[in-house]
């Protein structure tokens, strides 16, 4: 890989798209009036020079980020988040750009100082290269800098585009996974990504020592990591590489191993209207199999919503009581499938492939008689329980096939009055 390519990729409309171009020339012309040296750093960098899709974009300064990104208000508009204790700031960038995501990240260049493993570090405003020595990997150390006649120019000390070349992940110090933990789950994420191999040294620095800072990370810390792994393509195999490096149960000693046979089934099917969530159908997946205890005591220490929660127990009951639903009619289906969160409905035809969940989630659930209780009440019904009886009985006659037409329902309604008056 050339030095000067990145210049090259950085003006090819095929990987930047023309809006981010603009966006990167305008904060370089602002940069260069600052005379504040600014560049692109990590993942842009890296995807770039891999030619895999770009995502988000991040800005590192040597100056005050702040004070670029008030000037980038003030040129282009927008607004401004700043974050004064850090010194970086969020530009949500004016819609003429038309550019999404529509923020930027604005950091100061800095250096951190981890006091203890698994803590977060303590930092302090540095030089570029300090900032990217407190990164990663190698691969995600590389910048670009932007400002005035630099624009295009690669930044690559600790050697990331060798590591590219050689398909390599790689850790910047031997200290680097006690420092920071989520690092283990990042590297084998990127090496599935990426079909790369971990370094052997870097391979050989997951060991006891430094899984054993994995209990002490916050769920939240290590939920963050989780959750960019479920939205990974090859999430299933990330999950089970992290397995067999030790890596699950020094989370958390009851976390059980991801089904790899689940592989094929954790995907989001577009054409039926559920809400599309790969990453809680990762953790349904994961734990679909566990008792209600297991299922709380691990929401409890990955820091999961109520939501989440919910989705998963719903899940694990749902799979249990299958067997007894099986062979009952559409309406005992759906009786006892409305209560429960559709994406864990889901996630049990996914895995059982039982065409009468699929029937739930595309038409059963959609059924409902013509009759409102507003009609109810014009026939001289007063409202009360028998209402939703009544409503109720039409509903499962819909759904049971008794009743194919309105006059139909309007002949069933009548009789059911009428026992109605009689009681
Ligand atoms: P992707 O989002 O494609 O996984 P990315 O590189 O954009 O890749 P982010 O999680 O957005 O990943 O992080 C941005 C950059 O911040 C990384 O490229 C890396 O340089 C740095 N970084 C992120 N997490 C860590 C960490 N735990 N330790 C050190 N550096 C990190």
């Amino acid at each position: 890989m050339q030095k000067d390519d990145a210049l090259r990729r950085l003006r090819d409309p095929g990987r930047v798209l023309p809006e981010k171009q603009t966006l990167l020339s305008n904060i370089a012309a602002q940069a260069e009036a600052l005379r504040m040296p600014c560049y692109i750093v990590g993942g842009f960098v890296r995807d770039l020079l891999l030619g895999a899709p770009i995502n988000d974009l991040d800005i590192v300064v040597e100056g005050d980020a702040i004070t670029l990104g008030k000037k980038l208000v003030e040129t282009y508009g927008g607004k401004l988040t700043p974050h004064f204790k850090f010194h970086t700031a969020i530009w949500h960038i004016p819609a003429t750009f038309n550019l999404q995501p529509a923020t930027l990240d604005l950091i100061t260049a800095r250096k951190e100082t981890y006091e203890r493993p698994g803590v977060l570090p303590t930092v302090t405003p540095a030089t570029l290269e300090d900032d990217l020595r407190r990164r990663d990997f190698p691969m995600n150390s590389m910048a670009i800098r932007l400002d005035g006649e630099h624009f295009g120019e690669l930044l690559d000390p600790l050697h990331g585009t060798l590591d590219l070349e050689n398909k390599l992940i790689r850790v910047l110090h031997a200290q680097s996974f006690m420092d920071d933990p989520t690092r283990i789950f990042r590297a084998i994420r990127y090496q599935l990504r990426y079909a790369f191999n971990l370094e052997p040294a870097t391979l050989s620095l997951i060991n006891a020592e430094s899984l054993s800072t994995l209990a002490k990370l916050s769920g939240e810390r290590i939920r963050h990591e989780l959750d960019l792994i479920f939205e990974e393509e090859r999430a299933a195999e990330i999950m089970r590489q992290l397995n067999q490096l030790g890596v699950v149960t020094r989370i958390y000693s009851a976390l059980p191993d991801f089904n790899p046979s689940y592989d094929e089934v954790l995907e989001m099917d577009a054409t039926l209207d559920v809400p599309a969530n790969r990453i809680s159908l990762g953790y349904i997946l994961w734990f679909v199999n566990l008792t209600e205890d297991e299922i709380f005591a691990i929401a409890a220490r990955l820091g999961f919503s109520n939501e989440q929660t919910l989705d998963v127990w719903s899940a694990a009951q749902l799979k249990r009581s299958l067997p007894y639903l099986l062979g009952s009619k559409p309406s005992e289906w759906a009786y006892a499938l409305e209560k429960l969160p559709l994406l864990s409905i889901y996630a049990i035809y996914l895995i059982s492939g039982e065409k009468a969940l699929l029937d739930y989630i595309s038409f059963w659930r959609h059924v409902k008689p013509y009759t409102t209780g507003e009609q109810l009440k014009a026939q001289g019904l007063a409202p009360g329980p028998r209402f939703g009886e009544i409503l109720g009985q039409l509903r499962t006659a819909w759904l049971d096939g008794a009743l194919s037409s309105k006059t139909q329902e309007e002949a069933l309604l009548q009789r059911l009055i009428a026992e109605t008056n009689c009681s």
